[in-house]
């Protein structure tokens, strides 16, 4: 069985949401996405990244459009969470300017967040003026990260 999970970060990596728009939120999904399977909360003292599984395509430059060399965008990885993700900043070796990891094209979408809204298999997509109701409770605007595992 694979699973599609949609994830809802906000777009700043740091930013994590109040308790009651956190809930008031949750809610809300639950009446917009009511065939989901399952929606969870996490929330972590550093930022994590999160990924988009296996409909991971590329990663491109957003300055120069280049694409990003996977070993390269690798090895930065693993630098930047041995300071816990605190650092997301690299210069990228295609046009040498300093890009957050954050800012990079990921192809499908993904981000680095201390809160996450997990939506297991939820059958339909979240339109851009539901969405818009969701960011405006959890004060910040939204990404969403379609996750394939
Ligand atoms: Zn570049």
């Amino acid at each position: 069985m694979s699973d599609n999970i949609l994830k809802l970060i906000p777009s700043s990596p740091t930013y994590v949401p109040g308790e009651s728009a956190i809930n008031k939120a949750v809610d809300l999904i639950q009446v917009f996405l009511p065939l989901a399977e399952d929606i969870s909360i996490e929330i972590s003292e550093f930022p994590r990244f999160i990924d988009q599984g296996s409909n991971w395509e590329r990663v491109t430059c957003p300055n120069c459009n280049a694409v990003i060399d996977i070993d390269w965008w690798q090895q930065a990885m693993d630098k930047a969470f041995k300071n816990g993700f605190k650092n997301l900043v690299v210069e990228v070796p295609c046009c040498n300017l300093e890009v957050s990891l954050n800012d990079l094209r990921y192809e499908w979408p993904a981000g680095f967040a201390k809160f996450s809204i997990e939506i297991r298999n939820p059958q339909i997509e979240l339109s851009e003026l539901k969405l818009k109701e969701l960011e405006h409770i959890l004060g910040s605007s939204i990404k969403k990260i379609w996750a394939h595992y």
